[in-house]
Formats: C-alpha cells, structure tokens, sequence
C-alpha cells in the first residue's frame, strides 16, 4: 500500500497544531481568569449570586461600581473564551484559519495576534477600502434622496 502522507500534508498539519496549540493557551489563560475573579468576587461576598441585587446597589455606592466594572469584564472574558471555543471547534473541523473571502490561508502571524479573524490581511483591507466608498456612495445617495423628497 503507497503512503497517502504528502509533504503538503505535513505542513498542514504543522500549522494545526500551532493553531491548536496558539488556541488552548489562549483558552487556558481565559480560564484561569475568568475562574480566579469569580472566585475573587465569591470570596467578598458582595454579588451572592443576584446579579440585579448588584445592580439596585451600584445606584447607591460608588463601592459597587468596581464590582459592576468588574463583572461586565467577566461577561467580557467569557465571551472572549466563547470564541476560543468555537475556534477550537472549527479547527477540528477544518474550518479555521482559512479566509472566507478568498480561502488562502491566514497568515499564522495574524492569527496570533487576531485569533478570531476571517479574512487575509489582503481582503481585510480590500473590505475596508470597499465600506469605505460605500459610505461615502450612502452619504452622497442620503443627500441626494433628502432632495427627492422635497
Ligand atoms: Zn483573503
């Protein structure tokens, strides 16, 4: 039997495995800190689970605010750690890393440094140039039909 094993196959899997890798750090990291301040804010007492209790008695202390900040950071993180998830999820799916415009693969450099991007630098930057000149066509149109209706 002839090994199916390609050196395109080799890299490729390679760079899953960064990815993977690259993505459960990022997941682990999440984890840690999502866990340590609900612990932290568990440990003072002060939320006793009612999150609208929080709410009613932000209005009234300055005190409760820190824990307001701090809980919509939470909210923050855990839905940070969502898309870790789901990243994870499309990578043994074969389904991540790739551009959704144009399917080349994202550069490993961008997804480091954007984990949740679906698009090339390339096509990010042709969308941008695009919204761009379609605000400008929307703003122009906006005017124009302000006449119109006249
Ligand atoms: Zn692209």
């Amino acid at each position: 039997m002839k090994s199916s094993v390609k050196a395109g196959t080799e890299q490729h899997r390679s760079r899953y495995q960064e990815l993977k890798r690259m993505l459960e750090d990022r997941r682990r990291e999440l984890q840690a800190e999502v866990q340590g301040k609900i612990r932290d804010v568990r440990a003072e007492g002060t939320w006793g689970g009612k999150v609208n209790e929080v709410l009613d008695a932000v209005e009234s202390s300055e005190v409760d605010i820190q824990d307001e900040i701090e809980f919509a950071l939470i909210q923050m993180k855990s839905e940070t750690l969502n898309k870790v998830y789901d990243a994870l999820g499309r990578l043994e799916q074969g389904d991540y890393g790739n551009c959704f415009e144009c399917g080349e693969e994202i550069a490993e450099k961008r997804l480091r440094a954007l984990p949740f991007a679906v698009r090339c630098k390339d096509c990010e930057e042709a969308r941008e140039v695009a919204e761009q000149r379609q605000r400008q066509l929307a703003a122009r149109r906006g005017t124009a039909s302000l006449f119109l209706d006249m």
